[in-house]
């Protein structure tokens, strides 16, 4: 029996990490180290491993990502599985969705407690993962499931995916739509397909990408209670000195913010793009409720862009994309719309 061909791509991360002489963990590890820990790995899979980078999430750029999504569609595999750092994986993952569109397994894994801990979770979270790409349900639905992440135990689609405790093991969850599988024993149950509706008419929009493009820095501003909003000033005043070239505000509630700051916000979105998004973390936005300056009618009136239920760090990786792939204002438009 041939066994599936799947590549591991590691990027650093805890997953990868080693101590140095003074017990700092270091990024060290490379893929071969992380295969050489699993070797149950062999019989499951044939196996390849390729070690990107040794960076930390927390450090990697959209340039080093959209590179890694040129590698994922390049390659002549049945499976490919990212090792990465958690504290970005829920972006990371999502924008991997936007630029990988493959009828194979595609996931991303990581750990939260690292190899010089007891009981670490990266070796589990490997061989999770492996087991997943080799099941023959994600298989035959992979395109279906988009990309997929791997954590504890549980499958979680890319684009719902959050990052909800700094430390804990259990520290992904899909609050949204809960996870597509799970594993048990060293079988994958099936729970549900995403509706992957929004990611397709973004792939629509955003077509091949096959330039990557220049970095598109948007800035995440999160509302909250009597904000006075001068960082919004400083962006009207210094539009041209700023370097940013579109906003993902998070929103209080179903897209308010306090009225002192919606007639910069009106100035703001003239400029730039700027797009509203939930601060509760996901969940749909209200469009035709409340009344009055800084309510959701208000705003979209003004001509902000309504992100829908999209988590604001899913909306900025969104933002950048459609940026970079020189989408103009009424696209960026229909690119969010799908997620109302
Ligand atoms: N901050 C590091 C990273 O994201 C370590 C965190 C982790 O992997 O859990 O790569």
């Amino acid at each position: 029996m041939t066994l599936p061909r799947i590549h591991i791509l590691a990027l650093g991360g805890t997953i990868a990490t080693r101590p140095d002489a003074s017990g700092a963990m270091q990024m060290g590890l490379g893929a071969d180290d992380l295969v050489a820990a699993v070797p149950l790995l062999a019989q499951l899979a044939d196996i390849r491993a390729e070690t990107v980078s040794r960076v930390g999430s927390h450090s990697l750029s959209f340039d080093q990502l959209h590179a890694l999504a040129a590698k994922i569609k390049a390659l002549d595999v049945d499976g490919v599985i990212v090792t990465q750092g958690t504290d970005t994986l829920e972006e990371t993952g999502f924008l991997l969705d936007l630029l990988v569109e493959r009828d194979i397994p595609v996931i991303v894994t990581a750990a939260m407690r690292n190899p010089a801990l007891t009981s670490p979770d990266g070796p589990g979270n490997l061989l999770a993962a492996v087991r997943v790409a080799c099941d023959p349900w994600v298989r035959a639905h992979a395109k279906a499931l988009g990309v997929i992440a791997v954590m504890l135990d549980e499958v979680y689609a890319a684009s719902d995916v959050l990052k909800i405790h700094p430390t804990r093991l259990n520290a992904f969850a899909s609050p949204q739509t809960g996870p597509l599988a799970a594993l048990v024993e060293d079988r994958v149950v099936p729970l549900s397909l995403p509706v992957r509706a929004p990611v397709e008419a973004a792939r629509r929009r955003l077509g091949a990408l096959t330039d990557i493009g220049r970095e598109q820095p948007v800035a995440l501003l999160w509302m909250a209670l009597d904000e006075p909003g001068y960082l919004l000033e400083v962006l009207v005043d210094h539009r041209d000195q700023l370097g940013y070239r579109g906003i993902v505000l998070a929103a209080m509630g179903g897209g308010h913010v306090p009225e002192r700051i919606a007639p910069l916000l009106t100035q703001l979105a003239e400029i730039v793009p700027v797009v509203v998004s939930p601060r509760a973390g996901g969940g749909p936005l209200l469009q035709q409720t409340y009344g009055g300056p800084s309510s959701e009618i208000a705003l979209r009136k003004a001509g902000l862009i309504w992100g829908g239920r999209l988590n604001p760090l899913k909306a900025r990786v969104l933002l950048e994309t459609c940026l970079r792939a020189g989408l103009d204002r009424p696209a960026i438009v229909d690119v969010f719309d799908a997620w109302a």
